[in-house]
């Protein structure tokens, strides 16, 4: 019988805590919940540019910045707002506990922001991967200090693997942020951003398919001291700069729609054994209310949402999708659960397989030669799941001129090809047409992504013409 998610709302709202503390309270229905991921080669200046935000939002106290100030001066780190967000990460550690992907928190008129950011590990893929599977949009950052930019767009560089995940990963809008603009070597040039946006631009249309005109967003910043982050940059630094700051990007990125009524989803990206089960993750669809039953799976445990808390430690009586959240869930002592575990209404539960068929478009492989067969090996990463995988069969060959798909066993660098795939582990996964975030995966083969895929079906069905 399905459990009627607004009864329950209502009933939390006539039995408010007595205790003012503990109170849970609405989350703002005037502001959207999205999530943005900040990417780009490794000393891009992400880490600064998110702290400058937090600054500029008023989400950093004073005296914080202070004391996070010094110690990164005692211990000799150059950036000192990774610091800040690194730190609270460390405490979290002392107390045994793991989290692996930092969150912030911002607002801007429109959007309530939750900054994915993976420290510690930022030349670390995986970890990229598991924020860009979360967001809805990302900022690529790029140094446009000279060497830097050119660097990091290298083959080898790690500009053009993110723009690509980030794509492949459901973002569909990407806001290039050309950063360092105060550096002496370029001085607010304008030549040099422009000169950026051309050398960009080729790549993300015609390797990511990013549509320029309408997904793509460019802003010149200084991240270090704030210019068109939040404030336009002078008219004597920049005359020639009539374009958007970021935050005005930010208030006019169209807003993801999603429907509360969907089922539960929520993919788990970490979780921490503190007094019962705390877990971390984004509800990618439905609604999640305190006091619900629900299921984890693939392990089809029971349990229940015991308290759910937002952005600044707010106890909410419900999530709406979209949100990023922390919950405290009841589950039997014994059960480990993990990342990539989703959870679902007790009563409307995600598909479960080791098996299923894709659509999946081969990048360029590590070796041009390299022949895909049945019985190749690689590892699939799926909404927050990581799993080695086998490729169990290669059925048919999309032949794009044709516009067919052709029977083959084999294909080669850069084929779109229909697979079967068979992973070591049961997944969570739904049709790539039902629900995005848990229908699409990428594969990587010793440290490189080497393909983009869509799961198409879970059994037998699927007639291939030859
Ligand atoms: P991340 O690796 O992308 O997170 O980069 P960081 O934020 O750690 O920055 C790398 C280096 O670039 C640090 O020394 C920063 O101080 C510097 N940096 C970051 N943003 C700017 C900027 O806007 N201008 C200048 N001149 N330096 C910057």
């Amino acid at each position: 019988k399905p459990i009627d998610k607004q009864a329950l709302i209502c009933k939390l709202r006539e039995n408010p805590e007595p205790n003012q503390e503990n109170r849970t309270i609405e989350p703002d229905s005037k502001l959207t919940p999205v999530n943005i991921v900040f990417i780009g080669h490794v000393d891009a200046g992400k880490s600064t540019i998110c702290g400058n935000i937090l600054l500029l939002t008023n989400k950093i106290d004073k005296r914080l910045i202070e004391t996070y100030e010094q110690e990164a001066k005692e211990k000799g780190r150059e950036s000192w707002w990774l610091a800040y967000i690194m730190d609270q990460n460390e405490e979290e550690r002392a107390k045994g506990k793991t989290v692996e992907v930092g969150r912030a928190f911002f607002e801007t008129q429109s959007k309530r922001f939750t900054i994915l950011d993976a420290p510690g590990h930022k030349a670390y893929v995986p970890n990229m991967i598991n924020g860009a599977s979360q967001a809805e949009y990302a900022a690529l950052v790029i140094s446009a200090r000279i060497s830097e930019f050119e660097t990091g767009f290298e083959r080898g560089g790690q500009t053009r693997e993110h723009a690509m995940l980030a794509k492949s990963f459901g973002v569909t809008k990407l806001i290039v942020v050309i950063n360092k603009m105060d550096d002496p070597s370029v001085n607010w040039s304008q030549e040099r951003y422009e000169q950026i946006k051309k050398d960009m631009s080729p790549y993300l249309a015609e390797s990511c398919k990013y549509n320029i005109e309408k997904d793509v967003e460019w802003v010149a910043i200084s991240g270090i001291n704030g210019d068109n982050i939040l404030n336009k940059v002078s008219a004597e630094k920049a005359p020639w700069y009539t374009g958007s700051t970021l935050f005005e990007i930010f208030d006019r990125l169209p807003t993801p729609i999603r429907s509360p009524e969907e089922p539960l989803r929520i993919p788990i990206i970490d979780r921490v054994k503190d007094q019962g089960l705390t877990i971390y993750g984004k509800v990618e669809s439905g609604l999640a209310v305190k006091g619900l039953r629900i299921l984890i799976m693939p392990i089809k445990i029971k349990g229940e949402i015991v308290e759910i808390i937002g952005g600044e430690d707010t106890k909410l009586m419900y999530a709406n999708p979209g949100e990023n959240v922390k919950m405290r869930i009841k589950v039997p002592e014994e059960v480990d659960v993990q990342r990539g575990y989703v959870i679902c209404d007790v009563h409307s539960v995600c598909h479960i397989t080791n098996e299923f068929k894709a659509d999946v478009q081969f990048l360029e492989l590590p070796d041009p030669k390299m022949l895909i067969t049945a019985g190749y090996n690689c590892v699939m990463h799926l909404h927050t799941d990581i799993q080695e995988c086998e490729v169990t069969e290669v059925i048919a060959l999309f032949d794009a001129e044709k516009k067919r798909k052709v029977k083959t066993a084999f294909c080669k660098s850069g084929q779109r090809v229909l697979l079967k795939i068979k992973t070591v582990n049961e997944v969570c996964i739904e049709k790539y047409t039902s629900l995005v975030q848990l229908g699409r995966f990428v594969l990587r083969d010793k440290g490189v992504t080497v393909g983009l895929g869509k799961i198409i079906e879970f059994t037998d069905q699927l007639e291939v013409e030859d």
